[in-house]
């Protein structure tokens, strides 16, 4: 296959979405798709060396597994420059030495403008309102997007929100330090990101420091070997609020251990704030000293929870909506109910199907779903049995499983064991009696006859027709 600029529009706003905006901004909205493409490679030109080097060495993975994500196959990547290609805006802090001090839009000519509206009329890289970016005291640049009003509350998460919110909006020194903890893309950085943006903006005098705790350790490590150890020291403690990401890194690294517990002690004595991540509590770090442990935990520790489904949903919908997107009902419960351990993934899922969507000028189905992430729930493969049908269903109608099993005939409840008897029947091998012996031991012909009438039903109610379809959705793998 060969990449054109239609190709390149929703890999361009995969990666906007995977980078952030600032980084996006930067790198690789100044890449242009090069004329000249070979099958089986993207060729993409950079308006400078410096810009070319930069993104082969920081970005091409990422491109490459977007490019994977977007058009399902793999292609080599090469970047080369092209200073004459007018790339349509090259980012200030970059010089362009083929054009040194003109304003790129006007001095671009004219047919070339011409062109490139034509090209990028039907997908454009939507882009949302510009907001401020904010860096913190060690270059740090905040992403835009990890605010308070982003993040989406349920009971997984709303006291981790609601302590993060308060630290961020608090005069005083309420919790120190602030541990929040939980699994892999629950929204961690996310808060951190929110409380620094939120402080930066009420408070920018405020000295914040916000690193992981490898680069904690890269930089101890390095002030050892050039006999800095002193500045290193007098840098931290001269924060207002230090926040280190994934701190368990930490744990079992002796002398950086150390050194994190001095200046940990040496910023709660001076009163000033710590927040620190990790992917579990404290308690169960191994390797990490009982002192510093002891001290993690005299502040405030909060664990971060999977969202449940109907937060899950949310975060979709609001995700969907800010980019201008309608996503179907049976879609959205698909993905929530797919995806139910990772926030990350979720938004990945909802990337790709957004990518392809807008690549192939689709709408999003339930099938185009189901058949894109295959992959991801290649282990979830099993075959489905009517204990699970039974529940999901009932699940979903908000009825007691047990009454998959009684006689109850209120509609209500009838409906829902008739729907859960004709999915068993076509997902499951299983026989007329066999299914109405799972069903509370009833007679075959009332399992046929449920199947009669839900088949007469989907065609004739459209309400029946959407729960279906729904259902398949959460059933079928
Ligand atoms: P962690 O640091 O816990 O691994 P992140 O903070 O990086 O996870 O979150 C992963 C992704 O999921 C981010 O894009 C983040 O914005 C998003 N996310 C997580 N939780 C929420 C939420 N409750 N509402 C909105 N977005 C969320
Ligand atoms: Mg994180």
């Amino acid at each position: 296959m060969q990449i054109t600029e239609l190709h390149w529009q929703p890999i361009a706003e995969l990666l906007s979405q995977k980078l952030g905006q600032v980084a996006f901004d930067s790198w690789i909205k100044p890449l242009k798709v090069a004329n000249d493409q070979e099958a089986g490679s993207l060729n993409l030109e950079a308006p400078t060396k410096f810009m070319k080097d930069w993104v082969v060495r920081n970005y091409s993975q990422e491109i490459l597994n977007s490019v994977t994500e977007v058009i399902g196959q793999s292609l080599t990547l090469n970047i080369s420059v092209n200073a004459e290609a007018a790339a349509p805006i090259t980012p200030s802090s970059v010089s362009n030495p083929a054009k040194p001090a003109t304003p790129k839009k006007e001095a671009a000519p004219k047919a070339v403008e011409e062109k490139k509206k034509q090209v990028s009329a039907p997908t454009t890289v939507s882009k949302p309102e510009k907001k401020q970016v904010f860096t913190t005291r060690n270059g740090m640049v905040l992403e835009p997007k990890f605010t308070f009003d982003n993040f989406v509350t349920g009971k997984s998460n709303n006291f981790a929100y609601s302590a993060a919110k308060a630290i961020a909006e608090s005069e005083e020194l309420i919790y120190n330090p602030f541990v929040l903890y939980g699994g892999v893309g629950l929204g961690k950085t996310h808060l951190m990101h929110a409380i620094a943006q939120h402080i930066a903006e009420t408070h920018p005098d405020r000295k914040v420091v916000y690193m992981s705790s490898e680069k904690f350790m890269h930089k101890f490590v390095s002030s050892l070997q050039n006999k800095s150890t002193m500045s290193f020291k007098e840098e931290f403690r001269s924060v207002d609020l230090l926040m280190i990401d994934d701190v368990q890194f930490i744990a079992g690294k002796g002398a950086t251990q150390e050194e994190f517990f001095h200046t940990f002690n040496a910023l709660v004595d001076m009163r000033k704030q710590i927040i620190l991540t990790a992917d579990r509590s404290p308690h169960e770090m191994d390797n990490l000293e009982d002192r510093l442990r002891s001290r993690l935990g005299s502040g405030l520790t909060c664990e971060i929870h999977m969202p449940d489904l109907e937060t899950r949903l949310a975060i979709l919908d609001t995700k969907a909506k800010s980019l201008d997107i309608d996503l179907g009902k049976d879609v959205a419960m698909f993905l929530a109910d797919k995806i139910a351990s990772n926030v990350r993934e979720l938004e990945g899922a909802l990337n790709r199907l957004i990518a392809h969507s807008k690549l192939t000028q689709r709408e999003i189905t339930l099938e185009s779903a189901q058949d894109l992430l295959k992959d991801l729930f290649r282990v979830y493969n099993q075959t489905i049995t009517i204990d699970e049908i039974q529940r999901k269903v009932a699940e979903y109608f908000k009825i007691k499983v047990a009454d998959m099993h009684s006689a109850r005939r209120s509609r209500d409840i009838a409906r829902p064991r008739q729907i859960a008897m004709w999915f068993s029947k076509q997902l499951t091998s299983k026989s007329f009696p066999d299914i109405g012996k799972s069903f509370g031991g009833k007679d075959h012909t009332t399992v046929m006859h449920a199947v009669k009438s839900i088949d007469k039903l989907v065609d004739a109610d459209p309400s029946v027709k959407e729960d279906i379809g729904i259902l398949k959705g959460l059933l079928t793998r």
